[in-house]
């Protein structure tokens, strides 16, 4: 926990340097923990597993390919938009009308859970849709910085109020791609 990784990179002019906060050996056991848990709770159940994207798309590989069940996939595309950079509640969602979603029980895949308003919002718009079950397995959640009641069925770790990076989590779509999860230092 805290260490720095000598991994550096360039945002704009200035060098940043992510600390690593979760390592990925930590992350890919909690995942293979997390996949036990979800292929014995969905065996026989035909689960519909539905990724938000962009983040959750290495959690969700990960986590499908440790599961022990067959599973069907369907991916959305979130975003907030509005002034400034929290979620402010008004979320656009894509890539709906591509999953049969009627009557179909659902797992939701999250990166990270904040403000719980994005969920607050898949979830409403799933079930007018005519969804059956749904539940929520996410890799972050920061439930500090909660505003709607949304509460993860699955979840990897409980992390503090930093902005995090890394397994998927973007900053200004750089850092996706590193294997840890971690807090930049400027
Ligand atoms: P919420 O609606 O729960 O406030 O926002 C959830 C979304 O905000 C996440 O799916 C993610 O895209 C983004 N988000 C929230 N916290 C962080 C963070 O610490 N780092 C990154 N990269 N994205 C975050």
């Amino acid at each position: 926990m805290g260490k720095k990784m000598s991994k550096k990179k360039t945002a704009g002019s200035f060098p940043v340097q992510v600390v690593c906060l979760i390592s990925r050996r930590r992350v890919s056991r909690r995942i293979k923990e997390l996949s036990r848990r979800l292929s014995r709770d969905y065996r026989g159940r035909n689960v519909l597993i539905i990724g938000i994207l962009k983040g959750s798309f290495i959690f969700m590989a990960d986590l499908i390919r440790e599961m022990e069940i067959p599973v069907e996939c369907g991916f959305i595309h979130a975003s907030s938009y509005g002034r400034g950079t929290e979620s402010l509640g008004k979320v656009k969602i894509a890539g709906l009308e591509k999953i049969p979603i009627r009557g179909r029980e659902i797992l939701l895949i999250e990166d990270i859970i904040d403000t719980g308003l994005t969920l607050k919002e898949i979830t409403r718009t799933l079930k007018r849709k005519g969804s059956g079950k749904i539940k929520i397995c996410a890799l972050l959640d920061k439930p500090t910085r909660r505003k709607a009641d949304i509460h993860p069925d699955y979840l990897g770790f409980t992390v503090p109020d930093r902005f995090l990076v890394g397994f998927g989590l973007d900053w200004d779509e750089r850092y996706r791609e590193l294997p840890y999860v971690g807090y930049i230092k400027k």
